[in-house]
């Protein structure tokens, strides 16, 4: 279990502040200031290169601190995933500190500081978006979602426009100190999920903080307080004005962080799931074995990632749509179609269908694909040309889907003890050829369960579709 190893500030609270004063929605931000001495984080828990940027900043005279959940996850006792640093300086004054820095974004700038494959990000500090900042800079689409957000603020506005307490916390590396808004480090040592302001204008503004509401929850362990759980489930198709390229990193992070099994339980529980992926949630309602099978492969992964393997998206989107493929398959079968250009034309419906919700770049779509033929061929363990087999490139991945299927319940006559038996004879075989097409990011070899590249968070690129990246 995670741990907090934090004492309890006493009266530590030293400003209270309200901005935008004379509006109705007036946001109060409250500030705690923990001392260094009151809370867990040591420079030894922090990346060096984050700390780097801090102090170089700091010396040039600027503000400079820790964010989101660099600062929540360290105090957590995890591993954070990334640093984020947050600074008065602009964008252009933080890209002339820094030669190994470049600037991202167009309308919103950001600084990438870049240490060979580490990269630190650095944001100016931003305001939340008012009715007085007019379109020019600040908008909102019909539904409130926020499509451009351009202004730069200080670092009490930069907390309140985040989206939960405890991920406006920030580390101060002036004096160590954390600062923690709204309630944050409170939330944090109750291990609860809040969203600052008002749930429902929030998830208007970005829907997808409800999957971050979840993923958040799933990952931490913590509980969604009462007020930010109760819009989702009614807000939950506002997720169709998401671009599906922008769902389907979320999608990657929901499932690889290690708790996939509690994301989807309440992802399905939220009524969120079904906006991902709509044939997966439709088989899983109709079929429960359709259900164990999606269960089993979020169990799967959380196991591999605590045992240390790597995993691949491409494995457990093959899984998820699986069910759906078979029923699509069949229904072609059933208008006369012979069983291999049925599965052809299946794989092409779900894919075509699926990336309506989320994309599915081709590196992983080509795969699925993969893995899905090769069931059949797995199945003919009479045939002269399974040692053959052995050497697919995807023959390994292949091989797991069918103890998958098995696990969850299909009789498929006990093949997958054949392949088991057939790789410990044959052991240098087994995914000896090199990778198909077009898949130029997988490697030519039996682990087909390389992780996914790190993906840093990109500026929007199409400002219509896209709500500000925040
Ligand atoms: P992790 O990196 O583990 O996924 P994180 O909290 O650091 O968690 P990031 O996506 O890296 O999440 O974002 C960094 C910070 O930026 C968040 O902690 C939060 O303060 C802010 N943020 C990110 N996305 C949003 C959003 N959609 N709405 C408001 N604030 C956001
Ligand atoms: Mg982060």
């Amino acid at each position: 279990m995670n741990s907090i190893s934090v004492k309890r500030p006493a009266n530590l609270i030293k400003s209270v502040f309200s901005l935008f004063g004379k509006k109705k929605k007036a946001a109060k931000a409250l500030l705690t200031i923990v001392p260094r001495d009151e809370h867990s984080i040591s420079r030894s828990n922090l990346s060096e290169n984050a700390l780097k940027v801090l102090y170089r900043l700091n010396k040039a005279g600027y503000q400079a601190l820790l964010v989101g959940g660099g600062v929540r996850d360290t105090l957590l006792g995890l591993n954070p995933k990334d640093f984020d640093v947050a600074t008065d300086a602009t964008p252009e004054q933080v890209n002339q500190l820094f030669r190994n820095s470049r600037l991202i974004g167009r309308r919103f700038k950001l600084v990438h500081v870049v240490f060979g494959r580490d990269v630190i990000e650095v944001a100016t500090f931003r305001a939340p978006p008012t009715d007085e900042h007019s379109t020019k800079v600040a908008a909102k689409g019909d539904q409130g979602m926020i499509l451009r957000d351009n202004v730069y603020g200080n670092k009490d506005e930069d907390a309140i426009r985040r989206d939960f307490t405890v991920n406006a916390l920030y580390y101060n590396i002036a004096d160590y100190s954390v600062h923690a808004y709204a309630g944050g480090w409170d939330d944090l040592q109750n291990r609860r999920l809040r969203l600052i302001g008002d749930p429902e204008t929030r998830y208007r503004e970005d829907p997808v903080r409800m999957l971050r509401a979840i993923r958040f929850a799933a990952k931490l362990g913590f509980s969604i307080e009462a007020r930010t759980a109760e819009p989702i489930p009614v807000l939950a198709p506002l997720l169709q004005q998401i671009p599906p390229a922008r769902l389907f990193e979320e999608v990657l992070k929901l499932f690889l962080h290690g708790q996939a099994l509690d994301t989807l339980r309440l992802l399905r529980e939220y009524q969120l799931f079904g906006h991902l992926f709509p044939l997966a949630e439709q088989c899983m309602r109709d079929d429960p074995q359709a259900l164990t099978m999606a269960e089993n492969t979020m169990r799967n992964t959380d196991e591999r990632i605590r045992a240390g393997k790597s995993v691949t998206p491409y494995f457990f989107m093959a899984s998820l749509l699986w069910p759906a493929l078979v029923r699509t398959q069949r229904e072609f079968e059933q208008r006369g179609l012979p069983p291999h250009p049925a599965l052809q034309k299946a794989a092409d419906r779900v894919l075509s269908q699926q990336i309506q919700a989320t994309a599915i770049p081709k590196r992983f779509s080509i795969p699925m694909r993969e893995i899905w033929e090769l069931q059949p061929r797995l199945a003919k363990t009479q045939s002269r040309r399974c040692v053959e087999l052995l050497t697919h490139p995807r023959f390994r991945a292949a091989y797991d889907f069918v103890l998958l299927r098995e696990q969850s319940g299909e009789n498929l006559s006990g093949i997958g003890k054949f392949w088991t038996d057939l790789q410990e004879q044959h052991p240098g075989l087994v995914g000896s050829r090199p990778a198909r097409t077009g898949d130029d990011e997988q490697p030519a070899s039996d682990d087909y369960n390389d992780a996914p590249r790190k993906r840093r968070r990109r500026a929007p690129r199409n400002r219509n579709r896209r709500p500000a990246d925040l």
